[in-house]
């Protein structure tokens, strides 16, 4: 039995609230919506974690629309399992589970990575000549962005004209849309923050651009790209440290500064002010030459904890579960 289910029929979906619509699915779902034309398509990929609702949404009001396409246009509902824990669309995967974006692997073990990769192999017999996966985040303060699994050509081009900020995943973190590269470019693009109403517009805009690009639609998209990011090195704290945010230093082993997230996806230049501690025994920080010297990336000095380097933040967020289990990233401008 296949571990996703596969329908050629959306009409079930059609005036369901989102919350109704989410219910009716029992797994992962693809959905087939027939163009005039079978030897293109797109997918667009939807909820990989449980709690992103935007393109979910920019999904249910796309097929409200009862759309024609010129070729066929597949929509994929990732993690039904996470968002369907109530409250609904609260949970980015299923408590104890693997997060959904970090299972697209070539040699899958795991359920979820046997599911991945289920998909996968489903999607590589598909004529795909473009991938979108729409995301959200956690964060309040920090623009919509792109994430990109290379800086091929086929890449940029449809990302310059997606994503203002470009950020090149080089790390083989498992996420699909480094998996899928091969089949056609591939990048995911993250919205706004989960469950606003500007994300769920910044959603459905995002897909019709993209349909634009592919030639799902008619019309023309501008370059809106500011930058491309590279050398991602993912900043995790250990799960046993005690952290809060605040403006000043408190009884935790690291206070990090309430207003964090505002460095995303700014230049930050070296000596930058992260917060309060005793040791920089905190952190785990990896990138793709692996495991990183914390020294190397963070300063201590009398208490308090600097920035090292100039880098761009992304994902930082006064979250504890968040900055424990996925953390944020450093990137650095990419001169081609
Ligand atoms: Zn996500």
């Amino acid at each position: 039995m296949k571990k996703y289910d596969y329908y050629e029929d959306v009409s079930f979906l059609i005036g369901k609230t989102d919350k109704e619509a989410i219910l009716l699915l029992k797994k992962p779902s693809v959905f087939k919506i027939t163009g005039k034309d079978n030897s293109k398509a797109v997918l667009v990929s939807t909820l990989i974690h449980g709690h992103e609702i935007c393109g979910f949404r920019a999904f249910l009001k796309e097929i409200n629309s009862k759309p024609e396409y010129p070729l066929d246009v597949y929509f994929a509902v990732g993690n039904v399992q996470a968002a369907q824990i109530e409250p609904l669309f609260s949970n980015r995967l299923v408590p104890g589970g693997q997060n959904f974006n970090r299972t697209w692997i070539k040699e899958p073990k795991t359920e979820m990575e046997q599911l991945s990769f289920e998909l996968f192999e489903f999607y590589k017999t598909l004529p795909l000549v473009g991938i979108l996966d729409l995301h959200s985040f956690t964060a309040t303060d920090t623009l919509p962005h792109g994430f990109l699994p290379d800086t091929k050509e086929e890449t940029l081009k449809l990302a310059n004209k997606l994503a203002n900020y470009g950020f090149v995943t080089d790390s083989n973190l498992g996420a699909m849309i480094e998996l899928t590269t091969d089949i056609a470019p591939s990048l995911v693009i993250e919205c706004g923050t989960n469950g606003s109403k500007e994300a769920d517009e910044y959603a459905f805009e995002t897909l019709h651009k993209f349909f634009k690009l592919t030639g799902v639609e008619e019309g023309n998209v501008e370059d809106v790209n500011k930058g491309v990011f590279v050398n991602m090195t993912n900043v995790k704290i250990k799960s046993a440290v005690t952290v809060v945010w605040a403006d000043e230093k408190q009884d935790a082993q690291l206070t990090i500064r309430s207003d964090i997230s505002k460095l995303n996806i700014t230049e930050v230049k070296a000596g930058e002010f992260y917060g309060w501690a005793n040791t920089l025994d905190l952190f785990v920080i990896k990138n793709k030459d692996g495991l990183q010297n914390v020294e190397d990336w963070f300063e201590l000095k009398d208490g308090k904890v600097y920035i090292k380097q100039d880098v761009v933040p992304n994902l930082m967020s006064a979250n504890e579960k968040i900055a424990k289990e996925s953390g944020f990233y450093f990137f650095k401008r990419w001169e081609k």
